[in-house]
């Protein structure tokens, strides 16, 4: 249950010196000048964590999942990596969290640039459709975390979940679709199955995937 993991009281209060020791030599600081930018929701074994790390060695991340042994996993596997290259993965690390309950404790307003919700379970039953990880309600709270022009990822191999995150996202005042140019010019998009267990799983057996990548934008009645 939730009571066994610490949750922060508020983003000033997460320590960034326990995450990312290089950038943060001293610990409890409160006023962090660099942040959290990229958030991966259910990261699992956190391949594209990993992926992206070296991709962008000066943004901060963070891989939020609900499972002890596999975070604990990670964690080992990002100090093994810091180990083994050093000054690398430096700006990578892993919290245990309920990311239903407790984004908000730890982003502020506008401050994720890229958030990451691969190949999450499908809650198949129509009862359980609430335990979705992309629902309306839960993009109110991620598009309070992300920036203007900052997006969304998502990725499965479930069609019916397919449909359903695109659909929520395309009802949602505040996000619009990439388009097709877009999606080919992010370097991002091809590491979503390339990078994730999850998604290598799915590539060895054939499966098909189905995205849905969209932009936080300023809803069109407050331009
Ligand atoms: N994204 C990874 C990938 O593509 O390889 C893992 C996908 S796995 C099917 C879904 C993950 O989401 C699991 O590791 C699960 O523990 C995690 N998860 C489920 N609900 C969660 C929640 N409320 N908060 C954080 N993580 C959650």
């Amino acid at each position: 249950s939730d009571s066994h993991f610490p949750v922060p009281i508020s983003p000033s209060h997460v320590d960034y010196s326990l995450h990312y020791p290089q950038f943060f030599p001293s610990a409890g600081q409160a006023n962090n000048s660099k942040k959290i930018q990229f958030a991966d929701i259910g990261c699992g074994f956190g391949g594209l964590l990993i992926s992206l790390s070296t991709l962008f060695p000066e943004t901060l991340m963070i891989g939020m999942e609900l499972r002890d042994k596999v975070t604990e996993y990670v964690k080992e596997r990002i100090l093994a990596l810091r180990v083994a290259n050093p000054g690398q993965y430096q700006n990578v690390s892993v919290v245990r969290t309920n990311s239903m309950k407790y984004i908000p404790n730890y982003f502020e307003k506008a401050q994720l640039t890229k958030m990451f919700f691969l190949f999450p379970d499908p809650h198949f039953k129509e009862k359980n459709h609430r335990r979705r990880v992309i629902s309306p309600h839960l993009l109110d709270e991620y598009a309070y975390a992300l920036e203007v022009g900052g997006i969304i990822y998502t990725i499965t191999d479930v069609e019916e979940l397919g449909e359903w995150m695109k659909s929520c996202l395309e009802n949602h005042p505040m996000f619009e679709a990439l388009s097709e140019k877009e999606l080919e010019a992010d370097p991002v998009v091809k590491l979503l199955s390339s990078a994730t267990e999850e998604g290598q799983k799915v590539a060895r057996n054939g499966g098909q995937t189905f995205p849905a990548i969209f932009r936080r934008i300023v809803p069109s009645d407050q331009t």
